[in-house]
């Protein structure tokens, strides 16, 4: 049977660069050699670094601190190192009520304390809701380690944290001595020319923001290329609890000498591949089942968010949707306290965009039959 794969967060596999990453492993292996017999350090290697402040510089106009940013295995990987370190048995953390469930899971590792704040699927995370929260904890004493935000392009609403709410942001984080952890995950996957509103990091003035992005969205996950990027003390700090020895230099070598050459030429590329296919979803959508339910318009990223009529008995849309090799991802997983919820995302980038409207109606057919009166 057909798996029309729209349950993971993964890029395009038609637009995956093969040949350039040949080229470019060539060149990596003839300028690392023998180096390659020591261990690539603790914030990995330079290239890499440079790579990503260019990168950063490309959408946001100014470069990032070089000697501050640390290649991880994957975003995962810096998140697990990031939050660990922030995070105390008991502490008190804050993000957007729904949000990623891998983050979810290493905030549960931690032990941490997880407080939701209610948002909305344009502009994100309410910042009254926030200012809200913020000053209840305050009256129970209780400072909040950090607030978690995915500011672009959400995972999984396609939400963008408006200008005003990440000036907002962090003059809250200010005003209760809080931090921010920004997560830039998909960032750089934008279908329109209007750029997202500057980084929180950017925005930053008082050393409140540590920053994580991944090459995972605009290449692959299996190139397990991420990074943070954090000042001192938290720079110092976090370093203290890695003990692997560094992220592959080869595998950063190899990403860098691609990106060096070809990160325009890649972006726009993938990103008309992954926008088509947006509407592709979007179209089907609006053709079945506008009558029923109502689903986000991303600019951006690689999901769709859908909310559910009431009557949706989850257990049969799923069973329905799964009986024709429709996967998607169901909306608990990213509830803050893992709330059933009805609502489900899809991941609309790796499926081919051919099979786009058959797995979507597939799965309209499947929402319409799992309604119960
Ligand atoms: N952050 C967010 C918001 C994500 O959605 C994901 C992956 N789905 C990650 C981090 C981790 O990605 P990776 O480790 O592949 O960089």
């Amino acid at each position: 049977m057909k798996d029309f794969g729209f349950t993971g967060g993964r890029p395009d596999p038609h637009t995956f660069p093969t040949e350039g990453l040949i080229a470019a492993s060539e060149k990596a292996l003839r300028k690392l050699g023998g180096d390659l017999v020591n261990y690539p350090g603790e914030s990995g290697y330079r290239g890499l670094r440079e790579l990503a402040s260019m990168r950063f510089e490309r959408r946001e106009g100014v470069p990032l601190p070089i000697d501050n940013i640390s290649i991880t295995s994957g975003s995962m990987q810096a998140l697990e190192l990031v939050l660990g370190t922030l995070i105390n048995p008991g502490d008190t953390v804050l993000t957007e009520e729904y949000t990623y469930g891998g983050t979810l899971g290493i905030m549960r590792h931690f032990k941490a304390n997880i407080v939701g704040v209610p948002m909305d699927y344009i502009d994100g995370m309410n910042m009254d809701a926030l200012e809200a929260k913020l000053a209840e904890l305050k009256r129970q004493n209780i400072r909040p380690s950090f607030i978690y935000t995915t500011s672009n392009h959400q995972n999984p609403t396609g939400a963008i944290l408006s200008l005003e709410r990440r000036h907002r942001m962090l003059a809250l984080a200010e005003e209760y001595d809080t931090r921010i952890v920004e997560d830039d995950c998909y960032g750089d996957i934008d279908f329109t020319s209007t750029p997202t509103p500057a980084s929180l990091f950017k925005l930053d003035t008082s050393n409140r923001v540590i920053f994580i992005a991944t090459f995972s969205k605009i290449l692959g996950a299996g190139v397990r290329q991420g990074y943070f990027v954090a000042r001192e003390p938290y720079w110092g700090q976090i370093h203290q609890n890695r003990w692997d020895g560094g992220t592959s230099a080869l595998a950063s070598a190899i990403v860098a000498e691609f990106f060096m050459e070809h990160l325009e030429v890649h972006l726009v590329k993938t990103n008309a591949a992954v926008g088509a296919k947006c509407r592709a979803v979007v179209e089907t959508l609006e053709k079945h089942v506008s009558d029923l339910c109502t689903w986000t318009r991303p600019r951006g990223g690689l999901f769709l968010w859908i909310d559910l009529p009431e009557t949706t008995d989850l257990n049969k849309l799923q069973e329905l949707a799964s009986a024709k090799g429709v996967g998607y991802s169901n909306g608990s997983a990213f509830h803050y306290a893992s709330e059933s919820v009805k609502a489900i995302r899809l991941a609309y980038a790796y499926c081919h965009v051919d099979d786009i409207p058959e797995g979507i109606t597939y799965l309209c057919e499947a929402i319409r039959a799992a309604q119960v009166n």
